[in-house]
């Protein structure tokens, strides 16, 4: 059996220091700058030879083949859809524009294991874990593409195909990657979760404080069993528990994510159990409101934007902090149906947007 070779983001300096044992020290750093703090492409690092440059890419190819690559109508979100290499499976990553800052939304797994009915990842069911390198690969991509428009990638969001809590350890490699290497602060990276309530334990002993997403979407859980049939393993007052921990231990704000599906989650008695919930937290946590994405295999339709409106302002009357998230692209069905992490519903303003 041959083995796949190690992917570029992957590959660890002593990695790249074995493949060029004659060369001194300090190529490495030069070129691990290159590849991390300037998001170079092998063949644009020039303070190398031709001939390294050659023998970096091969002994370390990238693992992302880009399939296709779609931009929205408002020319503010970028849909990458990539094949790895290992494996020829595709995933998405998707880059969003706002006037302060450009996120990333990176896939942690092809596919997921976890059955949400709703999510078109959860639909196609689990292929394999990505590799922490296969993950950086996506942070760097978006960034490079970022560069193009003369913006600079600020923040990553592990919202992506893909349950992150579930593929821990290669997670938390990209997080200190993408946090040491690349430069990104702790405040500016997001991990979201469907509730894996062990995986937000481990979640609170790493050393970097991220900010932790949960993916709620109901408030009893009688409901919560069938949107989320994990919440069988992990119930409502479990999750809770730990998202209380992990505001003791990291200090860091606890969103909740909630996905508007007409006439199941969307009544005034799931806001007043939602903003209970919220409350049970101190400081009480954020909301996140997104309407449902259409998908093929789940027949329910996403909340209007009039009843959105109206869900988010029943919870701010329970002084519950909401923000109605666009469903960026949905033109473009973005980010498998589940575009994560806006923050304003106003068009957002970019410059140089026929560059896109
Ligand atoms: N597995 C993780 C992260 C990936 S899913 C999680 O579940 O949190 C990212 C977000 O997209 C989650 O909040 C998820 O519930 C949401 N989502 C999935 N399918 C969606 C859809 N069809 N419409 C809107 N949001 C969706
Ligand atoms: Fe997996 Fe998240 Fe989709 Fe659920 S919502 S199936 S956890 S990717």
């Amino acid at each position: 059996m041959t083995t796949s070779p190690l992917s570029l983001y992957d590959a660890t300096q002593e990695d790249i220091a074995a493949l060029f044992p004659n060369e001194p020290k300090y190529r490495v750093g030069q070129i691990w700058q290159a590849l991390y703090e300037k998001l170079k492409p092998v063949d644009a690092i020039s303070n190398i030879s031709a001939s390294m440059r050659q023998q970096l890419a091969e002994a370390f190819p990238v693992s992302l083949q880009l399939q296709t690559e779609q931009v929205n109508a408002d020319g503010d979100t970028v849909k990458f859809l990539f094949q790895l290499r290992n494996g020829g499976h595709p995933i998405e990553t998707v880059l969003m524009l706002y006037a302060d800052r450009a996120t990333v939304c990176v896939s942690t797994q092809a596919g997921c294991a976890m059955g949400c009915g709703f999510c078109a990842t959860g639909q196609a069911g689990f292929t394999r874990h990505l590799t922490s390198g296969e993950i950086v690969e996506q942070a760097v991509r978006a960034a490079q593409r970022a560069a193009h428009l003369e913006r600079r990638l600020s923040n990553v969001v592990f919202m992506g195909m893909g349950e992150p809590l579930a593929n821990e350890g290669p997670v938390r490699a990209a997080v200190e990657k993408i946090h040491g290497d690349i430069g990104i602060s702790a405040r500016h990276l997001t991990v979201s979760t469907v509730g894996i309530v062990p995986g937000i334990k481990t979640l609170s002993k790493w050393p970097l404080p991220v900010n932790l997403a949960v993916s709620l979407h109901a408030g009893r859980n009688e409901l919560r069993d069938e949107l989320v049939p994990i919440n069988k393993r992990y119930p409502l007052e479990m999750l809770m528990k730990a998202c209380e921990d992990y505001l003791y231990a990291k200090n860091r704000r606890v969103t909740f994510e909630w996905a508007l599906i007409a006439g199941v989650n969307d009544t005034d008695r799931d806001a007043e159990e939602l903003a209970e919930l919220c409350k049970q937290l101190t400081p009480s946590a954020h909301v996140n409101l997104i309407p449902l994405n259409p998908t093929p295999g789940y027949l329910t339709q996403g909340s209007s934007g009039n009843h959105v409106r109206q869900f988010a302002s029943w919870l701010e009357d329970m002084g519950v902090n909401a923000t109605v998230r666009r469903n960026r692209g949905t033109d473009i069905d973005a980010a498998c149906g589940q575009l994560a992490a806006g923050q304003h519903i106003s068009p957002v303003e970019i410059t140089r947007r026929e560059d896109i």
